[in-house]
């Protein structure tokens, strides 16, 4: 008997795995620290928009989402029709994938970026080329090596997850300027808002002043509006127009604009989460690393920490330890970093939490935790 057959590529596909949903013992308090959430929530401003909204239901969105593209315009002086909205990044990364990878073609991405890049690139009957990365941050040198000529596309998250590492803005430059010109640069800033170093730059630049680059941000991170999926990209006029062609006619619903709207105008809101989080980000590697276990200097909201392979201080067992405490982090297996956790920065209280757990865990002489 027959029966339908999916195209090539897709079914190499690792279906997307998310962060675990909390479960601890009972009478405990469960902190979700495994999927990079703000623990503060979108700007109550964002709320009140969202809730507006849903005295008009019934009629469809603006489909170009208008209103949006012209408020982040007006947040990173950018030109409004070069931007593009999507259901979240993830639908703007498949977007591009879709736009320009076809059976054959190749795509770029280091050891261990984002998996949502590999999945786009395979939908697209796309080969998902793997470049080494140096200290779990992108090597320019690794990525520049593998180009071939069937070389279409190379996604670089900039802050990267779950690594938190990022490139100078010069290396970003340094890799557009090795790269042939009909190769898309995708730079993911999903994290950007989190970074403060002089030499970051979230890639605004290059993509204005080059045909083959786009950036592409978020509002499920700092701005707290996840469970809405808005994203969006700023891309040279014919990409743009291109992604357009193909992009569903209503892909951003109402309500999510118009909060996503509110939240980028509260920029108190944002500069309290940033301060928060560079904060506790620095308090978190400092105690991790006096219990002695390393951490990956991240520029992020989330540190990634490794542990040891020594049976009973592995990051599985960890990852046990802190789960029957209510601590939910996130483990690294399907990102090739089956010795690692990933800890999204929390509340005060749940960061504190976790270095308690964490020292407990490290001075326990038992053997495993089960
Ligand atoms: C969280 C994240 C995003 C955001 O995805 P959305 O679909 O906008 O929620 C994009 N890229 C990376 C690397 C991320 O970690």
């Amino acid at each position: 008997m027959s029966r339908p057959v999916p195209n090539p590529g897709i079914l190499d596909i690792a279906p997307y795995t998310p962060g675990k949903s909390p479960k601890a013992e009972p009478g405990r308090k469960v902190f979700k620290l495994s999927a990079n959430e703000t623990p503060f929530g979108p700007s109550p401003k964002a709320i009140e928009a969202y809730r507006n909204a849903a005295a008009h239901l019934e009629d469809y969105p603006e489909g170009t989402s208008h209103i949006l593209r012209e408020a982040i315009g007006r947040a990173f002086g950018l030109d409004p029709d070069r931007i593009i909205c999507g259901a979240g990044s993830d639908e703007v990364l498949n977007l591009l994938a879709h736009t320009y990878l076809g059976q054959g073609d190749e795509a770029i991405s280091t050891t261990h970026s984002f998996l949502v890049y590999p999945i786009a690139t395979k939908a697209n009957g796309a080969i998902n080329v793997i470049a080494p990365e140096a200290e779990f941050t992108a090597d320019v040198d690794a990525i520049l090596k593998l180009v071939t000529p069937k070389t279409k596309l190379v996604w670089l998250a900039n802050p990267n997850n779950p690594t938190g590492t990022y490139l100078p803005f010069d290396e970003v430059k340094r890799l557009r300027a090795g790269l042939p010109d009909n190769v898309l640069l995708v730079v993911d800033a999903a994290y950007a808002d989190y970074v403060s170093r002089n030499d970051y730059e979230m890639g605004i630049e290059l993509v204005a002043t080059t045909e083959n680059t786009v950036m592409t941000h978020t509002f499920s991170k700092i701005h707290g509006l996840a469970a809405l999926r808005v994203g969006w990209m700023f891309g040279p006029a014919h990409i743009i127009d291109a992604c357009n062609r193909i992009r569903g006619p209503f892909n951003v619903s109402t309500p999510a604009m118009l909060a996503a709207i509110a939240a980028l105008e509260d920029t108190a809101h944002q500069q309290m989460s940033k301060t928060h989080t560079e904060k506790w980000r620095n308090w978190l590697t400092d105690e991790i690393n006096k219990l002695g276990l390393k951490v990956t200097p991240s520029v992020a909201n989330f540190v990634l920490i490794h542990f040891p392979l020594d049976k009973g201080k592995t990051a599985e067992d960890a990852d046990a330890f802190l789960t029957k405490r209510g601590l939910v982090l996130r483990a690294l297996k399907n990102y090739k970093l089956p010795h690692a956790l990933r800890l999204t920065i929390g509340t005060e209280e749940a960061n504190r939490l976790v270095v308690d757990g964490l020292r407990d865990f490290m001075t326990s002489n038992s053997l495993g935790s089960k």
